[in-house]
């Protein structure tokens, strides 16, 4: 009888406020992460090539609550392929619930009697032993040249029955074609330093260089085509589809080809440049594509990696954290100036980080 007296009427009414108050606080704290939060939470690393059966940095992502999708690519010769295969197969089966891959095919014999077959028979096979997609890389569009010397593009005939049958099959294409805008310009006018030194190591894809080779237009053009060819082929386009100069331009390719989405591999400079411009427009992109972009770095562990490589993904990891989930002020190597973390609410951080690459791939 006391308690319901101590409760009456006006007591009672402002008891409700004062709880109710006191839980919008705590739940308002609680939708977001800290920079603490970073290895508690379940994270993919969407975009990491392991090319080496050793295992160390698996471990060192396991213990940061870090799962791997290693992507295997036709960067070196076929026999590089096979390998990385083999490895990741061993991964796979050795760490079930922490590494995914993703096969890839060669272009040896293009356009020869049985190239199509063979290609067809080497995926199934790979698709059995547990990749959950299929990569192609920029040699696409910028090595690669038919029996008469032409260069071979992404929407040429010729890929059609591979398309065709992951398409059928629900296998994704991972894709890195073109080249990050700056690729066509001088190293001195690119925006990212992480662009310039690249491209002053690697001439042979520095595109400025090479104005014989198709613009960054034409590549993009290519890569529209080849997807409006097929639209039940889910895409992942990686380094955010070399669209990553301009958040406006990817929304525009996110709209135009609803069964696509991106990863942010290797990027994260040009985000970081945007930001520096534009903090809110780049938060209100994450926001509305909050379904669609995949967290991941594009790591390359060879083999005989030291402690301070595996501290230097570790740093990067913890870098991208508190730029997505705090508003911390920031600097970086990548770009001169200065920006503030996105602070993206936990909801769109899991998605990020976690339940999109788990869609996408169709990882359980
Ligand atoms: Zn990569």
């Amino acid at each position: 009888m006391k308690i319901i007296k101590f409760f009456s009427a006006k007591r009672l009414h402002r008891f409700i406020v004062l709880v109710l108050t006191g839980s919008a606080i705590i739940s308002c704290k609680n939708n977001y992460y800290s920079q603490a939060d970073f290895s508690n939470v379940p994270k993919v690393d969407a975009h990491f090539h392991l090319y080496t059966g050793e295992t160390g940095t698996l471990e060192m992502a396991n213990k940061n609550n870090f799962r791997l999708l290693g992507i295997n690519t036709y960067s070196g010769d076929c026999e590089h392929v096979a390998d990385v295969h083999q490895w990741s197969k061993n991964a796979r089966e050795n760490y079930p619930d922490n590494f995914e891959f993703i096969a890839t095919f060669c272009l040896e014999g293009w356009g020869g009697p049985g190239w199509t077959d063979n290609t067809l028979a080497w995926l199934e096979q790979c698709i059995s032993d547990g990749a959950v997609a299929v990569k192609v890389w920029k040699n696409i569009g910028m090595e690669f040249r038919d029996n008469e010397s032409n260069l071979i593009m992404i929407d040429d005939p010729g890929f059609d029955e591979i398309f065709f049958y992951l398409a059928n099959k629900g296998i994704p294409l991972t894709a890195h074609l073109g080249e990050p805008k700056n690729c066509w310009l001088p190293a001195e006018e690119m925006t990212v330093k992480n662009d310039s030194s690249y491209f002053t190591r690697n001439p042979q894809y520095h595109m400025f260089l090479h104005p014989e080779f198709p613009s960054y237009e034409e590549q993009m053009a290519a890569r529209d085509r080849m997807l409006q060819k097929n639209p039940d082929l889910a895409f992942i386009g990686c380094h955010l589809a070399s669209l990553e100069w301009s958040v406006d331009e990817l929304a525009g390719f996110l709209d135009r080809f609803p069964n696509a989405s991106v990863d942010m591999a290797a990027r994260m400079g040009q985000l970081f440049y945007q930001t520096a411009e534009n903090r809110d427009k780049v938060r209100n992109f994450f926001i509305k594509y909050q379904d669609r972009i995949l967290y991941g770095t594009d790591v390359t562990d060879r083999g005989g990696e030291s402690e301070s490589f595996r501290q230097g993904v570790l740093l990067t990891w913890q870098r991208d954290w508190e730029f997505l989930v705090t508003d911390n002020k920031m600097q970086s190597n990548l770009i001169n100036d200065g920006f503030r973390g996105l602070k993206l609410p936990k909801e769109i951080i899991d998605k990020i980080y976690y339940h999109n690459a788990k869609k996408w791939y169709k990882i359980n």
